[in-house]
């Protein structure tokens, strides 16, 4: 359905700003529960970061990416052919192939919103008023939406380093340019040390880029258990992955669309045919009019919340990257939909609100982290002497039949404390990781003790099975 032109409404119950996950999900479950409700987004295109620019393209490459090592490894399974051992992939072909997929998808999240009577709104939105909404649109008209409650749910976007502070700088691009690339670079360099930069370097190297990173230290996921950090880390400059260690880049020559050459503070020249910065992302909460409303946010710019997704400002609330914690697609719907069952839901949710401890995260590096609950420096400094790790490396039985150079490590960790052995943090990676931490996330979040996953049959032969066998 096309978006309305005007209010359709006197005044609504919620407004959400932002037609991303959090905002689609927010608006959608209020409405659910016979609210008149608007959602406002600035772009065409409706899903947010993840559905666009994040984790949906990013998960359709790493398949993309995982297809390329296993035509690799088929040759040692014994399949014969033209192609089998060394794969080609057309970037060229899939790429508008994937943009088809995304371009769907925004239209059953319109189609979603039409269902559940969510209205939705084109244009840029800026609060002018804890109850009022001015959205302008492209045509620059305005027109302004009244609500008793709204939510701010617009996102973040990639940070850039400045020309002024790194000359050429702006010759690269960032993740939302990552999935713009029409052909497959042939040299790449990638800046930053987290997710955004291990998954899509990964993606770019399995796919056959000769690829760089730069990293300020000497490990990738910095903020992850040093045993995650470790692991990856080496596997990667295992593979092939040049990562340039304790080096900062300090000027980019060149011209967009011709080789540039990367400077660092290590006297390194390095020439690539593109560049990512992967360095974090920030709030979009310029030209929003919340500080005019005096809603608090914090240095980085993302509005500060309770435990209830309020602001500091009456009926005005944060969910999602805004609001600066757990920068994750399920945590934004989940605090979106707790926000709307607390508001508008019957008696039992009048206290809803989203527990951020024991969130579970994947990393999509090659191979697959997942982790949830605390590191181990983390738990150490909460319990002491009361915690106890358990840890197992091993080769999962499909790298069995793979030449010795491309069997990639499996490395389990768990982390118990007290005399009960609870646990309190669990980090995998290795083949299967990505899919095998969901369960476990539930088993934290349930209280287990190690005792419970040792009186749960293993599941033979899996990699997962060395969890409930650890000893
Ligand atoms: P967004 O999804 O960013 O939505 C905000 C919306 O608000 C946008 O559509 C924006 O256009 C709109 N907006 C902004 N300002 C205004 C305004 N003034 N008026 C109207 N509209 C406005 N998370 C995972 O859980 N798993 C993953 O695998 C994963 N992979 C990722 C890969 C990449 C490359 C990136 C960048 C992110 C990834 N994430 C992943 C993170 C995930 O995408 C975000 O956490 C999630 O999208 C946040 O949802 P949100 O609703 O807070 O914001
Ligand atoms: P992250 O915060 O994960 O990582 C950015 C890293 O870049 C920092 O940890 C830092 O590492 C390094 N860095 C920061 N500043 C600089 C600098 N000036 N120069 C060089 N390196 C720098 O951000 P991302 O952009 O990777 O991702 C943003 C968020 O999106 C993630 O935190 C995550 O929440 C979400 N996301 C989730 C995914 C998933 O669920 N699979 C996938 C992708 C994103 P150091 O301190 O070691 O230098």
């Amino acid at each position: 359905m096309p978006p309305v032109t005007k209010p359709g409404q006197d005044r609504y119950d919620y407004i959400c700003i932002g037609g991303g996950s959090g905002g689609i999900a927010s608006s959608r479950r209020a409405a659910q529960y016979g609210k008149k409700v608007a959602i406002i987004e600035v772009t065409d295109r409706l899903g947010g970061t993840c559905v666009n620019v994040g984790c949906v393209p990013k998960k359709i490459m790493w398949h993309a990416a995982d297809i390329a090592e296993k035509i690799r490894h088929a040759k040692n399974y014994q399949f014969q052919g033209p192609g089998i051992g060394s794969p080609q992939f057309d970037w060229k072909s899939f790429k508008p192939q994937r943009d088809a997929y995304i371009r769907r998808l925004n239209g059953i999240y319109d189609s979603n919103l039409g269902k559940d009577g969510v209205e939705y709104h084109h244009g840029h939105a800026r609060m002018v008023a804890n109850d009022t909404v001015e959205v302008t649109r492209s045509d620059g008209s305005k027109y302004t939406l009244a609500a008793d409650h709204i939510t701010v749910a617009v996102g973040g976007r990639p940070t850039i380093p400045s020309d002024d502070k790194i000359p050429g700088a702006s010759l690269g691009t960032d993740s939302d340019g990552f999935f713009d690339l029409e052909e497959q670079p042939k040299r790449v360099a990638v800046v930053g040390a987290g997710y955004i930069a291990v998954e899509l370097a990964g993606v770019l190297h399995t796919l056959g880029s000769e690829t760089h990173v730069f990293i300020r230290h000497d490990k990738v996921l910095r903020t992850f258990d040093p045993t995650l950090q470790e692991t990856l880390t080496n596997w990667m400059e295992h593979t092939g992955v040049h990562i340039h260690k304790g080096s900062n880049v300090t000027r980019v020559e060149g011209q967009k669309g011709a080789p540039l050459t990367l400077h660092t503070d290590q006297g390194e020249k390095v020439e690539v045919d593109y560049l990512m910065w992967a360095i974090g992302r920030h709030a979009n909460t310029e030209n929003l009019g919340l500080e005019e409303l005096g809603v608090e946010m914090d240095k980085e710019g993302n509005v500060v919340v309770d435990k209830y997704q309020n602001s500091n400002v009456k009926g005005v609330y944060a969910i999602g990257d805004v609001a600066g914690k757990a920068l994750l697609t399920p945590v934004a719907i989940a605090a979106g939909r707790r926000l709307s069952n607390r508001l508008f839901g019957p008696e039992q949710y009048k206290d809803d609100f989203l527990d951020y401890t024991n969130i579970p995260t994947v990393v999509f590096s090659h191979p697959p982290i997942g982790t949830v609950g605390m590191t181990e420096p983390e738990a150490r400094e909460k319990y002491g002497d009361a915690v106890k790790i358990y840890k197992s490396s091993f080769r999962a039985l499909y790298f069995s039949m793979v030449d010795e150079d491309h069997k990639e490590p499996t490395v389990y960790k768990l982390i118990v404390q007290g005399p009960e052995e609870k646990v309190v943090g669990i980090h995998m990676i290795g083949l299967g990781s990505d899919e095998v931490t969901q369960g476990f996330g539930v088993a934290v979040k349930m209280g287990a003790r190690k005792k419970d996953l040792d009186d749960t049959v293993a599941i033979h032969p899996t990699s997962a099975e060395e969890l409930v066998t650890l000893r």
